[in-house]
């Protein structure tokens, strides 16, 4: 029979790796808590008009990266390709932005899009997102950006990443950029790559964020939206960079860095890395002071930003500062023989978790020869054996055997057990 296999672009996340994942998302909540930043988890279907209406038909999400189908009541669903959307939905529908209340909140989940997979680029693939809603000043704009310089030094990777940052500016600043941009790029229409052809009508500003090489060579000339830049979004703008400055954060403007989504405004930033060859962004962020109004709220100031989880897990990897006490080896391996002894060693080894919370203990379980229980044992990675047969249980001892070292087996009373592990067996 053929065996069944994942879908392309959606892996598993394998034993080996969960640690890893399991200690960033540790550092990640606490990090966020730390800000006064609050969990929200909503679901991955959504009606698919939800992300049309943020997103933006014009964009490479609702083009042609959204997993969309028809459930059986002939709703056009989706699957969400990122979090704001939903995140937005989600606070309106609960209330959580009446009276114009601040948010703080972050989520972490699988996100869905049909790409071309390649390392850092999946088709499910997981965000940690953060998202600040009701206030409009820069301050919190830079908090975002501090939030996620202090990830980085806790997970040693600052010297690794660097911060990019922009500003897109007013709507209306856009637009009257917009007008600029397209008078200069029709000029140069037939050396266009075919993306930026089509988006010339439909969205060009997306046109600066184009991966094409001789587009890009065009854009050296095209007018800078820095020159048409509002006064309210040039002082938002000068605000965020001093305070970004008085907090030690170093960052290079990037005038092209527009985001992929159409709802950002104001400030844009993304955290690259030269580490993970063509996918080095692993946090990509900004304002969008539009989008709560757009899905039908009451005008709210927002602005968050989503890190790769993938990416972020890559680069630790690549750097080498995956720390080693994350792997989930038992400090204790139990091993047992005989019926009476399985029934006292499966007690004993409760009462020894009870008493000792830390205590990681590994039963072994299925019976077997002394041997092969060994065995399994050593592979277990365990820095020590407690071994009961019907004999130990008659006489109330547990032998130990040290699994790492040439320290001499020993035979202790069981009821001495909890004081001799918590004085021998962890660290
Ligand atoms: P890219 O230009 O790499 O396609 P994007 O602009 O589409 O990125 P965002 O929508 O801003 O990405 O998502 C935020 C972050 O999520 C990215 O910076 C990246 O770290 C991660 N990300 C986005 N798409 C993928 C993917 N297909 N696989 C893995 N990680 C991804
Ligand atoms: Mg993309």
């Amino acid at each position: 029979m053929t065996k069944i296999q994942s879908i392309r672009g959606m892996n598993d996340l394998l034993p080996a790796n969960s640690g890893l994942w399991q200690y960033l998302e540790a550092i990640v909540g606490d990090v966020l808590t730390r800000y006064g930043y609050q969990e929200i988890r909503f679901p991955i279907l959504e009606q698919t008009e939800l992300f049309k209406r943020s997103i933006g038909e014009v964009t490479d999400i609702v083009e042609k990266e959204m997993y969309t189908f028809k459930d059986r009541n002939d709703e056009s669903l989706t699957m969400r390709p990122e979090g704001t959307a939903c995140c937005v939905r989600a606070c309106l529908q609960n209330g959580l932005l009446d009276n114009q209340q601040v948010q703080r909140l972050w989520y972490n989940g699988p996100m869905f899009r049909y790409e071309r997979p390649q390392k850092g680029r999946l088709r499910q693939f997981h965000q940690i997102g953060v998202e600040s809603f009701g206030v409009a000043t820069a301050d919190v704009d830079a908090e975002m950006i501090l939030i996620t310089a202090r990830l980085w030094k806790q997970l040693g990777i600052s010297e690794h990443v660097t911060l990019e940052l922009n500003t897109i500016g007013s709507p209306q600043a856009r637009a009257n950029y917009r007008t600029a941009l397209v008078e200069y790029l029709q000029q140069h229409f037939e050396q266009l790559d075919e993306d930026s052809q089509r988006r010339m009508d439909s969205n060009p500003l997306r046109i600066l964020d184009s991966k094409s090489a001789s587009t890009q060579a065009i854009l050296d000339q095209a007018p800078s939206l820095m020159d048409y830049l509002d006064n309210d979004s040039s002082e938002h703008f000068e605000m965020l960079k001093s305070l970004l400055e008085a907090a030690g954060v170093s960052y290079t403007i990037n005038p092209r860095l527009v985001r992929g989504l159409d709802y950002y405004s104001k400030t844009v930033f993304e955290w690259v890395t030269d580490k993970l060859g063509a996918q080095g962004t692993i946090c990509a962020g900004g304002r969008y002071d539009g989008l709560v109004e757009q899905l039908g709220g009451k005008p709210a100031p927002a602005v968050g930003f989503a890190m790769g989880v993938e990416r972020l897990c890559l680069l630790l990897q690549e750097l080498d500062k995956v720390p080693a006490a994350i792997k989930t080896v038992p400090d204790v391996y139990f091993v047992v023989s005989g019926e009476q002894a399985k029934t006292v060693a499966f007690q004993l080894a409760e009462q020894l978790r009870s008493e000792i919370p830390v205590l990681k203990l590994q039963l072994h379980c299925g019976g077997g020869s002394f041997k092969s229980q060994f065995k399994k044992a050593d592979k277990s990675g365990a820095g020590m054996a407690l071994i009961i047969g019907d004999n130990e249980v008659e006489e109330g001892v547990v032998n130990i055997k040290w699994l790492r070292s040439d320290i001499e087996q020993k035979t202790i009373k069981s009821d001495q057990l909890t004081a001799f592990l918590i004085e021998h067996s962890m660290g």
